[in-house]
């Protein structure tokens, strides 16, 4: 049992003191409550929010931050990623999930969705952190019939030890320019069959659209309509290059979209997701940070203020606000993988952050989501609450060093294996 005391919420737009309660794994009352908990964190000077969601990343990527910038998506791809991707060991993977789950956790970050090789290590990373997750046995085909059944085999056997992990899972087929639309029919139905999610990236570039469409005589959307592949489990990442008429389809299906803006900024993809037409059509926008290759931090809090920059870049000044940021952080997230969190309510899960509002940055608080998005970054989280269990303290994780001198010498030694 937690109770958080004189903390300010959020209630109608106003900022007011009150008390929360935590028992268990639910906040199980707001307000002038008392009670013999546990454990009291005096919440002066604190304000709480709902923990937020990163609806798209590749955890393990930390690996390769700094590893590869300044250059367009496929060169990127294939010169440098997939190069070294290829040399990946479990360990590895393990070392730079745990990485980066600290460095969500300390931005406020409480849930991610991923999307990488060896699922289970970075299972483990996420128990042993406290964060939650959905993660994804994730697969390319790049056509060939018998490609596809090898790692379809090794997907099946991924997502049954994903079972043993408090975790939500997904399968990723990873793109239309790496996986065959049979690849993407049957994952839809290993999906359909689990009950679980399918996290792919879609309209990326220009140059998928356009060579899709050479190939297949239609675009991407149709085509994934037609096999069946539109529905409310699939979440799908960037969602670039779509056009109304796609968009449309996608609302009417139920697909979620996640904006990256600012992978998609540094990887040069030329166009901005278009969150107004979304919105008119009521297509589902989340946030995600992609990986640290490609962003190269996995700062939640940052990437609220990257998507509101781009989309009043792109589109103008008032038809993206800083509450709309902070929803496809929060809310719209909650909707898409059916999560009964953030938001702060009774009965909700208690995944948490609290915030410090003595921090210069927070100063001064005539609206408390403006900063939050634009001017907020991690040094502001002060406590983080994830599952009704305190993770992040006064800014701190604990054993935060030992993780980051482990990782560094498998990285170390990973890159040495590269040359
Ligand atoms: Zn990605």
């Amino acid at each position: 049992m937690i109770l958080i005391e004189n903390a300010k919420v959020l209630r109608n737009d106003k900022l007011i003191s009150t008390n929360i309660l935590i028992e268990e794994n639910k906040i199980s009352a707001i307000g002038d409550v008392k009670s013999k908990s546990d454990y009291v964190i005096d919440g002066r000077g604190l304000a709480v929010i709902p923990g937020l969601f990163n609806s798209h990343t590749h955890a393990a990527m930390t690996l390769f931050r700094g590893y590869a910038d300044d250059m367009p998506l496929q060169e990127w791809l294939e010169k440098k990623i997939w190069p070294a991707e290829a040399k990946l060991n479990e360990e590895v993977v393990y070392w730079a999930s745990k990485l980066a789950c600290i460095e969500m956790l300390k931005s406020g970050t409480t849930f991610f969705l991923d999307m990488y090789f060896f699922p289970q290590a970075t299972a483990r990373a996420v128990e042993e952190t406290g964060i939650r997750a959905c993660l994804s046995s994730a697969f390319f085909d790049f056509f060939s019939k018998d490609l596809l059944e090898v790692n379809l085999k090794r997907v099946e056997k991924e997502l049954k030890e994903l079972k043993n992990f408090r975790v939500l899972r997904a399968i990723a087929p990873h793109a239309v320019y790496t996986v065959s639309l049979e690849g993407l029919q049957r994952a839809m139905e290993i999906a359909e069959r689990e009950n679980i999610f399918v996290h792919f990236h879609l309209a990326e570039t220009e140059k998928e659209v356009l060579e899709f469409k050479k190939k297949h005589g239609k675009g991407i959307v149709k085509a994934l309509d037609e096999i069946g592949f539109l529905s409310p489990r699939l979440i799908s990442a960037h969602c670039v290059w779509l056009e109304g008429s796609e968009i449309e389809l996608m609302a009417k299906r139920g697909v979620n979209a996640v904006h990256c803006p600012a992978s998609n900024m540094k990887l040069s993809v030329g166009k901005a997701l278009n969150y107004p037409e979304m919105k008119k059509a009521g297509l589902n926008v989340l946030l995600g940070t992609d990986g640290a290759a490609s962003n190269n931090s996995l700062d939640i809090l940052r990437e609220m203020k990257f998507s509101a920059l781009l989309q009043k870049f792109y589109y103008g000044a008032d038809l993206f606000k800083a509450v709309d940021a902070f929803r496809i952080a929060t809310e719209n997230a909650s909707k898409a993988f059916g999560i009964k969190a953030g938001k702060l309510e009774v009965g909700w899960l208690a995944d948490l952050v609290l915030i410090n509002l003595s921090k210069v940055s927070m100063n001064p608080c005539h609206d408390l989501v403006a900063n939050l998005v634009y001017s907020a970054s991690s040094e502001c989280v002060d406590t983080v609450v994830v599952d009704g269990k305190i993770v992040v303290e006064n800014g701190y994780f604990e054993g935060k060093e030992k993780i980051l001198e482990r990782f560094s010498k498998t990285a170390e030694k990973f890159f040495a294996g590269l040359v």
